[in-house]
């Protein structure tokens, strides 16, 4: 008899909270063995491993600064020592800042904004890419990148920072989407709207979402879990001939 086929390997960034929580577990249900990656809340990251666990798949937590290069290649190694392999990586660490104007913006504030979301992504992304392009001698993979409708909407009076960061998700989904579109490596983004999690409330606005609600078309917020069935989607041979595609989970706003 030959041996079930070894199941694919996932790292979500920021997997400990909010929507890579939910994509970390929605995974693993769908057969996927998951890191999850956090930066400060490791109780978080465990108990996402330990309700994973739970349900018969496989996970372990990896602590890694998004910010921080060292962080991020410690991260792969830590994966590749577990597993030794990577079929799948999801950029979900990310961060919102406090309600400013531009002009009211620091260096710092921006430095930060753009070092987590735009950075650690374009880092991620590169490590993933030298695991899993065939160029590399990989064997393929796929990449999903969180967006957000405030990269269309340009957030003014919120933070256009955050904004602009997003944006520049967007433009890196469909240029490294091309890039390694024949390495056997698919890449795309989600761009969720108003969707409760903590981070409105470490922006400052714990009531954000009830705030914003009637700006929905569809007159609600979304939740973790329907931006983790996009992000699913994407993964999935399912999306197999999607590239470069920006699939927005917005409740039509
Ligand atoms: P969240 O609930 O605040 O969770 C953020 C996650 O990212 C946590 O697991 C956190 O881990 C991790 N994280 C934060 N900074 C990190 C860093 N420097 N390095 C590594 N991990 C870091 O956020 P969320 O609402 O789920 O958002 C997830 C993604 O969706 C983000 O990219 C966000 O911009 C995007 N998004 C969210 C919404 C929304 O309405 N919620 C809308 C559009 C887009 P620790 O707790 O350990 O720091």
């Amino acid at each position: 008899m030959s041996e079930p086929a070894e199941k694919p390997v996932l790292l979500v960034t920021g997997g400990s909270r909010g929507i890579g929580c939910a994509v970390a577990v929605l995974a693993a249900q769908r057969g996927w063995r998951v890191a999850v990656n956090y930066a400060h809340d490791k109780q978080a990251a465990e108990q996402t491993v330990a309700t994973i666990g739970e349900a018969g798949s496989e996970a372990f937590a990896v602590r890694a600064d998004v910010a921080s290069e060292a962080d991020i290649l410690a991260m792969f190694a830590a994966v590749d020592e577990r597993w030794g392999r990577l079929d799948g990586l999801v950029n979900n660490a990310g961060v919102v800042d406090r309600s400013a104007r531009v002009d009211e913006m620091s260096l710092e504030r921006l430095e930060r904004m753009f070092r987590i979301n735009v950075t650690g992504a374009f880092l991620c992304a590169r490590e993933a890419v030298k695991r899993m392009s065939t160029r590399h001698g990989g064997k393929g993979g796929a990449i999903v990148n969180l967006s957000s409708a405030a990269a269309t909407l340009g957030a003014p009076g919120q933070y256009v920072d955050y904004a602009a960061a997003k944006g520049a998700i967007d433009t890196m989904t469909i240029g490294l989407a091309r890039e390694v579109a024949t390495e056997g490596i698919r890449v795309n983004a989600v761009r969720p709207g108003i969707i409760d999690t903590d981070i409105h409330a470490s922006g400052g606005e714990p009531d954000r979402v009830a705030k914003m609600r009637d700006a929905v078309p569809m007159k609600r917020e979304g939740s973790a879990l329907e931006v983790a069935h996009a992000i699913l989607y994407l993964l999935s041979e399912e999306a197999s001939y999607s590239t470069g595609a920006i699939l927005d989970a917005t409740g039509g706003r």
